[in-house]
C-alpha cells in the first residue's frame, strides 16, 4: 500500500500515441550522424533514464530518444516533427536531467540527449570559450583552466549542462557582482521549434538571444554557447561565521554586496535545530578550527544563520588578500567565536557539492525524491518572510539545506526571459529538501510539499511580490501570473515566432497547443 501511495502521483502510465509506429518509422529513415533509440529497446541509454530526473517525483516515458552527433541531427529531426503536424508529439532537450519536476521529459515524445552532441569540442579564446549546449560546467571549468581562465558566474553544483542552466539562470554566490550565468553569455547557436539553426547575440537576432536566456527551453534548443571568461585564481579563502539574529545577518550580507572591494562569493544558509552546522551536505567545508557541536548544546531548537563568503587569490597575493579580508571582516557583527576559515584550491571550492554527492550516493541518499522550492524575494519583505518561514513554518524540521543570500538587481540584465522582483536588491531563498521514500513522517514527500505550499500561500496572501526560480506550475493561468502581463505577451509572441507548433520543452506545461 505504501509503495502505491508513494508512487501514485509520480509515475505517469505509458499511453502510446495512436500512430506511434508510423512516427517512429519516419524518424528511422532520417540520415542521422547519431542515432535514435526506442525507449523500449534502450539502445545505449540506461533503462528509463529519459523519464527520470533529480527531482525523482515525475516520470514521463518518451517514445524515443535522439542521440545527436551533430547540430544537423537536431535540426533535421525537429523539422520532421514540425512538418508532421502532430500536435501531441513534443520534443524535450535533456541536458544532465537535474530538473526537479519533469521539465526535461516528453511524455510519449522525443527526448534529445544533449550530452551526446560533441561535434565541436571546446574552443578556448582569450576572453571566451565556445562549448556545446550539452557540455557540463565541470568540463568547461577543467578545459578553461588549462588556459588560466574560467567563467565568472557559476552554480553551486557543476555537474549540470550549459543548456540546462542557461534555460533557467544559473545563480550562485558570484551573481551579486556578475549577474547569473545568463548574463555572461556572448553568443548562442539555437535550433528553433521550426528546425532552423540560428546564431544569436546582443547584436544579431537579439530577440531570440534574450528570449532563450532564462527562457525555459521554450524558443529553441541551445546547441552552442559562447561563455565570457576571466583570469582564474589558484586558491580560495573560504570563510563561515554564525549569527543568531536574522536582522544582523541580513544587514551584513547586504553591506557586503554593496561594497566594491568585497568578497568574490557571498552566500548564506539557515541552520534550524543545529542541523547543518556539521552536516551541511552541500559542502566539503573543512575548517582549521572545526566547530564543536557541544558548544551549541544549550541552543538546541534555536535558529542560526551562517554567512558564507570566499575570496579568490594567487599564492603571491596572500598577504594583501589577508589584509583586505581582515578589513572587511572587521565591519561585520557575527558571533565572534564562530569565525571559521579554510583555504582550498579554486577547483575544490567550485566543485564542493560533488564531494557531498559522492558521500550521499554511497549511502543511497542521492536518488531520493527532491521537493525543492526556490524563491526570489524583494529585500523589503525578507524580514517578514524569514520570521514566518524560519520561526513559524519550518520550526522543528530541516530536510535539507536552506540557502539565503541577496543579489544586486543592477548587475543583472533584465532583457532576458528570467522573471525577478522589481527591487534593487532581492534575495534567493532555496529550500533544498530531500524526502525519505515510503516515510509517513515529517521527512515524507507529502509533508515537505505541504510545508512548501504553506510558504507559497503565505507569500501570496501577504502580496510579497515573490517570484519562483526554477518555477513549476500546472496551469497556463499560473504561468501568466508568474510572468506578469507585459512579459507574458512577449512570451506568447516569441512562442508564435520561434516554436509555433509548441513542440519544445513540454515538461514546463506552459504552452500545450499550437499557437
Ligand atoms: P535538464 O534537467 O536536463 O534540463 C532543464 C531544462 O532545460 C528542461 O526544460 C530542458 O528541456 C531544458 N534544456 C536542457 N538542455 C537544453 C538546451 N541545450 N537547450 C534548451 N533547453 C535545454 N541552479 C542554480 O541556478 N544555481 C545552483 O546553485 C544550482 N544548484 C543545483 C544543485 C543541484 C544538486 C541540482 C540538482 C540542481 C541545481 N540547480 C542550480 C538547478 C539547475 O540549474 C537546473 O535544474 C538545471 O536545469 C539543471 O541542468 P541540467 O543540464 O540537468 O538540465
Amino acid at each position: 500500500l505504501m509503495t502505491l501511495k508513494y508512487y501514485n502521483h509520480s509515475v505517469i502510465p505509458t499511453k502510446t500515441l495512436p500512430n506511434s509506429h508510423h512516427i517512429l518509422s519516419s524518424f528511422q529513415k532520417l540520415p542521422l550522424d547519431g542515432h535514435l533509440s526506442l525507449e523500449t529497446t534502450n539502445n545505449n541509454y540506461k533503462n528509463g533514464h529519459a523519464s527520470k530526473d533529480f527531482g525523482n517525483i515525475y516520470h514521463y516515458p518518451p517514445l524515443a530518444v535522439l542521440h545527436p552527433k551533430t547540430v544537423s541531427d537536431i535540426s533535421m529531426t525537429i523539422k520532421q516533427v514540425f512538418e508532421m503536424d502532430s500536435p501531441k508529439l513534443k520534443v524535450a532537450a535533456r541536458g544532465h536531467g537535474h530538473s526537479l519536476q519533469g521539465q526535461a521529459q516528453a511524455h510519449q515524445g522525443l527526448v534529445v540527449n544533449m550530452e551526446s552532441l560533441q561535434e565541436m569540442g571546446m574552443v578556448v579564446h582569450s576572453g571566451y570559450v565556445d562549448v556545446s549546449g550539452g557540455e557540463l560546467w565541470i568540463n568547461v571549468l577543467h578545459e578553461t583552466l588549462k588556459h588560466g581562465l574560467a567563467p565568472k558566474s557559476w552554480t553551486d553544483y557543476l555537474h549540470l549542462s550549459v543548456g540546462g542552466t542557461l534555460s533557467n539562470a544559473g545563480i550562485s554566490g558570484q551573481a551579486f557582482r556578475h549577474g547569473p550565468q545568463i548574463n555572461n553569455i556572448l553568443q548562442l547557436q539555437v535550433v528553433t521549434g521550426k528546425g532552423d539553426v540560428v546564431t544569436c547575440s546582443e547584436n544579431q537576432n537579439a530577440d531570440l538571444f534574450y528570449g532563450v536566456l532564462g527562457g525555459l527551453g521554450q524558443f529553441g534548443i541551445i546547441t552552442k554557447a559562447r561563455i565570457s571568461l576571466e583570469p582564474a585564481p589558484m586558491k580560495v579563502k573560504w570563510i563561515r561565521m554564525l549569527y543568531s539574529e536574522f536582522s544582523i545577518f541580513a544587514r551584513d550580507q547586504e553591506h557586503l554586496i554593496s561594497l566594491e572591494d568585497t568578497f568574490d562569493y557571498i552566500e548564506g544558509f539557515v541552520i534550524i535545530n543545529r542541523t547543518g552546522i556539521l552536516n551541511n551536505w552541500r559542502s566539503s567545508f573543512n575548517p582549521k578550527d572545526p566547530i564543536l557541536a557541544t558548544q551549541f548544546d544549550s541552543d538546541i531548537g534555536k535558529t542560526f544563520y551562517c554567512l558564507e563568503v570566499a575570496k579568490y587569490f594567487n599564492p603571491d597575493q596572500k598577504e594583501a588578500m589577508n589584509e583586505s579580508v581582515e578589513q572587511v571582516l572587521s565591519e561585520l557583527r557575527y558571533i565572534p567565536s564562530t569565525l571559521f576559515q579554510s583555504e582550498v584550491s579554486y577547483v575544490d571550492f567550485l566543485d564542493r557539492v560533488h564531494v557531498s554527492e559522492m558521500k550521499l550516493r554511497e549511502k543511497g541518499l542521492w536518488e531520493v525524491p527532491h521537493p525543492w522550492l526556490n524563491l526570489l524575494i524583494p529585500r523589503t519583505r525578507i524580514h517578514e518572510f524569514a520570521h514566518q518561514v524560519f520561526h513559524k513554518i519550518l520550526v522543528d524540521t530541516s530536510n535539507g539545506p536552506i540557502l539565503i543570500y541577496p543579489v544586486n538587481q543592477s548587475r543583472w540584465n533584465n532583457k532576458t526571459s528570467l522573471v525577478t522582483p522589481e527591487e534593487d536588491v532581492f534575495y534567493l531563498v532555496a529550500l533544498l529538501s530531500s524526502a525519505v521514500p515510503y516515510s509517513r513522517g515529517k521527512d515524507s514527500l507529502e509533508y515537505i510539499m505541504r510545508q512548501h505550499r504553506r510558504i507559497i500561500e503565505f507569500c501570496e496572501r501577504t502580496k510579497m511580490g515573490v517570484n519562483q526560480y526554477l518555477p513549476h506550475y500546472t496551469s497556463r493561468e499560473e504561468w501568466e501570473e508568474h510572468f506578469g502581463i507585459s512579459r507574458w505577451e512577449v512570451m506568447v509572441r516569441r512562442k508564435s515566432q520561434y516554436d509555433p507548433m509548441a513542440l519544445l520543452a513540454p515538461g514546463h506545461r506552459i504552452f500545450q497547443n499550437p499557437m
